[in-house]
């Protein structure tokens, strides 16, 4: 690929000025949001007490394709986008494969990843709105660090609920948040009915994500002015991430780059949904077609091993629930390094698209990964989020697949972070002390037990 340079930068001008809502283009839509207690679907009117007004139009909208980007957020995005497209000429190198393999780069500010892309909007809407502040919830810190530093330009006021384990592990996390403006509470706390109770029945429970969301609800619900939000699996953070992927469908056309493989690692299916998205609208019109990949790590496996079903998307149950798949809002996963990736269920967006076959997953053990990670580090500089380095790890096994056939093919992956605040893990990794753990069946049948019968 001669006139391709190593790192493609699109202009500031050439930033997209609409998100790209791929729901628009799929035939069967996602399923809605459900009442817990009716069965019915989220009106807008059921969602205002907890989301913002123009947030839930957004999560609600499954017909207009394109949605414009008001000035304010793409004024902020130019701080830190667009984002580099990367041809990973040194990894190529390395694998010594026919492949060429490109990464899109979304750690080139402050959180570190992906979620301001979608932090910014949230917090812009909810300023729009008049609001005083909003709450959260977060895992490994990297989206409570993107809201924190949302609210901080907009001025709003931002109360984190952390995983209490992220919060004990990762204590400079807490305080780039804190130096945001941010407070940060670990969770479960005492602060709320939901946390108390799970501290009561699970006493020196190190927390999960389904539970801090549980609590950011609950505080939200019950203090005026203030609305709940949360950094994947909606419909409406897919949306704002597809920024992601439409800057990449730019930059393969300027260079006519031709993917065959669009690889992303999944949490919740924000950064993935919002890499394939344009990708995917393009293959449900039947322009094109692309083989995508989801990458989930082995101990959490809610696309390769889960269940797709109505599911609440919290602990404590004070949320709507989602169809999707989903190992259910009981299961707690064991001690994983890629925080991130812990979430019990998956975007009903993603969902519908995997249980429709348009989309593949595979999951990945993290010793794996974590050597993926090295790999990519010594050769492309780059230190990667654990999380990202799920995406790594399948570029790699795509590519060496290349290597033994002999075929050209282009792989793009995101690479969504930095892991400099998880050095705990590559500490464990090059003590050789890392283990993976994967659920047995039984394990699982625990989780999939507590999935309500809902049949819609
Ligand atoms: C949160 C996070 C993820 C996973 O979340 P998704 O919503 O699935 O994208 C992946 N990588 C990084 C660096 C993250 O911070």
């Amino acid at each position: 690929m001669p006139n391709i340079p190593y790192k493609i930068y699109l202009d500031e001008s050439e930033i997209p000025s609409s998100w790209y809502n791929v729901r628009a283009d799929m035939k069967t839509k996602p399923a809605p949001l459900i009442h817990p207690a009716t069965l019915k679907p989220m009106t807008f009117e059921d969602m205002r007490p907890i989301f913002c007004d123009e947030l839930i139009k957004q999560e609600l909208d499954n017909d207009t394709a394109y949605i414009k980007i008001p000035d304010e957020i793409l004024n902020f995005y130019k701080m830190y986008r667009p984002s580099p497209l990367t041809h990973a000429v040194f990894l190529e190198e390395l694998l010594d494969t026919p492949a060429h393999i490109f990464y899109k780069f979304e750690g080139n500010n402050t959180s570190g990843s992906h979620k301001l892309n979608s932090a910014i909007a949230q917090a812009y809407y909810a300023k729009k709105q008049g609001l005083k502040g909003v709450t959260t919830e977060t895992g490994a810190g990297q989206w409570g660090t993107a809201l924190a530093m949302s609210c901080s330009f907009f001025k709003l006021d931002c109360k984190v609920f952390m995983v209490k384990v992220s919060y004990e592990q990762k204590p400079f996390r807490r305080e780039v948040m804190r130096t945001y403006g941010a407070s940060v509470t670990p969770s479960p706390s005492m602060e709320t009915k939901t946390g108390r109770a799970i501290n009561e029945a699970h006493p020196g429970t190190t927390g999960s994500l389904g539970c801090a969301i549980s609590e950011a609800v609950e505080v939200a619900a019950s203090t005026e002015g203030y609305r709940y939000v949360l950094g994947s699996v909606l419909n409406q953070v897919l949306l704002h991430q597809s920024i992601i992927g439409l800057e990449t469908q730019a930059a393969c056309r300027k260079y006519n780059i031709k993917p065959d493989i669009i690889i992303g690692c999944a949490g919740g299916g924000s950064n993935l949904g919002g890499l394939i998205s344009p990708f995917m609208g393009e293959k449900l019109r039947g322009e094109a077609d692309y083989k995508f990949i989801a990458v989930e790590p082995a101990s959490c496996p809610s696309f390769t091993r889960g269940k797709f079903a109505y599911d609440f998307c919290d602990t404590g149950k004070v949320c709507p629930m989602a169809k999707m798949y989903t190992l259910g809002h009981d299961f707690i996963p064991s001690a994983n390094h890629a925080g991130g990736l812990r979430y019990h269920g998956m975007s009903s967006i993603l969902s519908e698209l995997y249980h429709e076959g348009l989309m593949e997953a595979r999951s990945v053990e993290q010793t794996s990964v974590f050597e993926a990670a090295e790999m990519f580090a010594r050769v492309e500089g780059i230190l990667p989020a654990p999380e990202s380095s799920h995406a790594i790890r399948v570029a790699i096994d795509e590519a060496l697949k290349c290597k033994e056939t002999g075929e050209e093919k282009t792989i793009i992956f995101g690479l969504t972070g930095t892991g400099y605040f998880d050095m705990t893990a590559y500490e464990k990794y090059n003590n050789h002390e890392m283990t993976d753990y994967i659920p047995t069946d039984e394990d699982l049948a625990k989780g999939f037990a507590g999935i309500p019968n809902v049949n819609l």
